[in-house]
């Protein structure tokens, strides 16, 4: 299509080179941004107008966010991307780093520059390894190239980035616990406030993107805010990556514009497998409330709409499940991975996700009671926003939906020990 912004490279040789993306534009923003010596406010004023919302899940604003960084005060200030990609149904963002790195290496140069910051780094997820080797090749690159370091160009600004290899823990995607884990510490969530914007990475003021965020704004310094607006819909700006997994002949990477009708989505990632019945689908990562089939087909694929139809954008992780699919064993691998991730640190979710994942168990096992499924809603209400972090409402958040949804499986499950699929 022809206003992709982050996958535009995908059909070129070696897509991820210097010498391809400057073949396409590359850096071009950044050479006149620190040429003409273009005021921060300006560029905080054309991400403000753009509209993009962060792309890692929350959909916050990012110009807005950039507005808090306190640019004045005499100090360290750090930008740090959020390359943790970890969430069930998340694939994106790897795309990005092994693809396209440069474009995100300008994107945070860019956001460098406006918020005053001389130091980055991207937080790259743990397990996968070869993103990270590429991502130190185009690092390389750029510092070869003069694009990164001290004095670049000759302009006086000076930015140091690094790649940083995470572990593997989902929780590290959550940015404090990113913080705390580039500090060499257990990557466990800070309570906020402080946020991160004053007391962030070392204590110093801090602005943490999502990789597909950052990778944004080459675009939008060369088109302006208002087009990328234009691409996509009111207070949805631009297009969106969509990871497009589950039941389909096509799974994969589908950059479109934001309010997109979904139809058109699952018709680029091939439509159902074997023509099968659409049943349910999980439209922003495993954290997010599941949708039957049907109310999915009805949405645009923006925050708003989905948000509307009971669920929420996340990070575009689409998850399509037909009507082969067992909702109890689902729910079960889900809540499975959000008791294994949890931190630890605060009871309701270290003991909540536990006792979420034994009474799932049980009923796909064939050992449910009656009272189970009100026990789950129960204890999800009891995790609910009674956490340091957002993982006690992630966990919750799948189990109340299901339930919600697809209860007639559960009582079946429950009443027969077996799967009425
Ligand atoms: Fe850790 Fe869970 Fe508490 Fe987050 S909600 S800080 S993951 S125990």
């Amino acid at each position: 299509m022809a206003n992709e912004v982050i996958l535009h490279s995908l059909h070129l040789d070696e897509p991820w080179t210097l010498k391809t993306y400057e073949s396409t534009g590359g850096y071009e923003m950044l050479r006149k941004i620190l040429a003409e010596k273009i005021p921060q406010e300006k560029i905080i004023a054309e991400v403000k107008e753009s509209a993009l919302r962060g792309r890692g899940g929350a959909g916050f604003p990012t110009g807005l966010k950039w507005s808090f960084m306190p640019r004045t005060m005499p100090t360290q200030r750090y930008v740090v991307c959020n390359s943790d990609e970890g969430e069930p149904g998340t694939f994106k963002d790897r795309d990005i780093l092994r693809y396209n790195p440069h474009q995100l290496i300008e994107g945070m140069a860019i956001s460098a520059y406006a918020l005053g910051a001389s130091v980055g780094y991207n937080y790259i997820h743990g397990e996968i390894r070869e993103d990270y080797d590429r991502c130190e090749q185009a690092l390389q690159e750029a510092y070869d190239a003069g694009l990164l370091g001290d004095n670049i160009l000759g302009s006086g600004f000076s930015f140091h980035l690094y790649n940083h290899m995470g572990f593997g823990a989902y929780i590290c995607g959550e940015e404090t616990a990113l913080i705390e884990s580039i500090e060499g510490k257990k990557g466990q969530p800070r309570f906020k406030p402080p946020f991160s914007a004053s007391y962030g990475l070392f204590g110093k003021p801090t602005n943490v993107n999502n990789t597909e965020t950052y990778a944004c704004i080459p675009w939008i310094m060369r088109h302006g805010g208002r087009a990328f607006l234009e691409l996509g819909k009111p207070n949805n700006g631009g297009t969106k990556i969509f990871s497009v997994s589950g039941h389909v002949n096509r799974p994969g990477n589908y950059e479109v514009p934001m309010g997109t009708p979904f139809p058109e989505l699952l018709e680029m990632a091939g439509g159902m497998r074997g023509g099968r019945k659409f049943k349910a689908c999980i439209p922003g990562g495993s954290s997010v409330p599941v949708l039957p089939g049907d109310v999915m087909m009805s949405c645009t694929l923006d925050y708003d709409s989905v948000a509307k139809a009971g669920s929420s954008l996340g990070a575009g992780s689409v998850i399509i499940m037909d009507d082969t699919v067992c909702m109890v064993r689902a729910l079960e691998r889900l809540s499975y991975f959000y008791f294994e991730e949890s931190c630890g640190q605060c009871t309701p979710c270290r003991e909540g996700t536990g006792w979420l994942y034994r009474v799932i168990h049980r009923i796909e096992h064939g050992q449910g009671k009656p009272e189970d499924l009100d026990l789950l809603v129960d204890v999800s209400k009891n995790i609910s926003g009674r956490t340091i972090c957002g993982l006690g409402d992630a966990a919750a958040t799948p189990v109340m939906s299901f339930i919600k949804h697809f209860r007639d499986e559960f009582e079946y499950h429950i009443a027969h020990g077996k799967c009425m699929v």
